[in-house]
């Protein structure tokens, strides 16, 4: 089984594991025995989201392992997310709270707030971007600052054991600082060849955060979407059928996936591949027993493209949230 590192999480000395697994696109009837496959496969870190709509199936899946004697509740780490619906703070404490029971755990190792913008909630639909579930996007005035308290109650609770973010930007973070009485310790990030975010990743290690990449493959996640999800995933260049990327792999035999993975944890980064394979799980999890040289390192980044998949601005056209500026 391959042996992963772990990183050290700033505020609280909690140690992640710098390679979890990835729940987005995991149906819900897959997720527990996908998520026990995983254990066995020696995955511990579990990065979910309310989004997702998968995270009791996926608590189901740790607690079958743990009651098998495969693990113990302190060897595995969660990430999970709170959805731009429930900033508002008491609903963002209900929602957090509600999480935490949805795993059944105890406690969340790691909460995020998953993009920085609040929107309207809906009963009916509380998932997705849509307030009526089809096509109207509807911002609600809450400010970040108050999610953040919502997020610091959770944590003074035991609820939630480190917060942090996701999808911000250095702006939005210099303005957490100004109030936080826990810090963020976190954030997550796209993060690819095509996307390689220099000076946000510099920043955060000035500022004594971690860094996550998430969508490590690039265009590869969001070709599994609907053909109408309006995405740059179709038109842009596999990095799996980058020349550079397929002879870096031939050099060390490892495969371009691999090299992808090693790219961003040789720059510092956790990473959360997703796969259903079992093939490719065990691949994804060996991505540390080998180094590349600087310059190979900078020839990825030359890849540089700035090209974000994951853009509310591109992929919600009737109202098109351009936070990515
Ligand atoms: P990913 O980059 O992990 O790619 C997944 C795709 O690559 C799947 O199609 C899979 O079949 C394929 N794949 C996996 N391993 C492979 C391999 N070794 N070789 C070839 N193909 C392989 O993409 P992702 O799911 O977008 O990102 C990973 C995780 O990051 C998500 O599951 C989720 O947990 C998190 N995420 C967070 C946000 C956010 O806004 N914070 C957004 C997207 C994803």
């Amino acid at each position: 089984m391959a042996t992963i590192p772990y990183l050290t999480l700033p505020h609280s000395g909690h140690q992640i594991p710098q390679v979890g697994f990835g729940l987005w696109k995991v149906a819900p009837e897959e997720a527990a025995n996908l998520v026990y496959e995983a254990i066995k496969s020696g995955y511990r870190l579990f990065d979910g989201a309310y989004d997702y709509g998968n995270e009791k199936e996926a608590g189901e899946g740790i607690r079958r392992a743990i009651s098998e004697g495969i693990v113990k509740r302190e060897d595995i780490f969660i990430t999970t997310k709170l959805w731009n619906s429930c900033h508002e703070k008491e609903r963002a404490i209900k929602t957090g709270t509600e999480q935490v029971e949805e795993w059944g755990l105890g406690y969340i190792d790691l909460y995020l707030i998953h993009f920085p913008i609040a929107i309207a909630f809906n009963p009916k639909h509380t998932r997705g971007w849509y307030y009526d579930g089809e096509g109207e996007v509807r911002l609600e005035r809450t400010s970040i600052r108050e999610t953040w308290e919502a997020l610091e109650e959770l944590h003074d609770k035991g609820l939630v054991k480190d917060i942090g973010i996701s999808n911000f930007n250095s702006q939005a973070i210099f303005d957490i600082f100004t109030y936080a009485r826990v810090l963020p310790s976190m954030l997550q990030i796209e993060h690819h060849p095509y996307l390689v975010q220099k000076n946000l990743v510099d920043f955060c290690k000035d500022q004594n955060m971690l860094v996550t990449a998430y969508s490590s493959f690039g265009p590869q996640s969001f070709l599994e979407l609907p053909a109408s999800f309006p995405t740059k995933a179709a038109q842009t260049p596999r990095l799996f059928d980058q020349d550079l990327i397929k002879s870096i792999a031939a050099k060390y035999g490892k495969t371009p996936g691999q090299v992808l993975l090693r790219w961003a944890t040789q720059r510092g980064l956790c990473v959360i591949p997703k796969s259903n394979h079992k093939d490719r799980m065990l691949q994804n999890l060996d991505v540390i027993g080998f180094d590349m040289t600087p310059d190979e390192l900078e020839l990825i980044a030359s890849l540089d493209i700035g090209l974000h998949f994951n853009d509310p601005g591109t992929y919600l056209p009737g109202r098109p949230l351009r936070l990515f500026t």
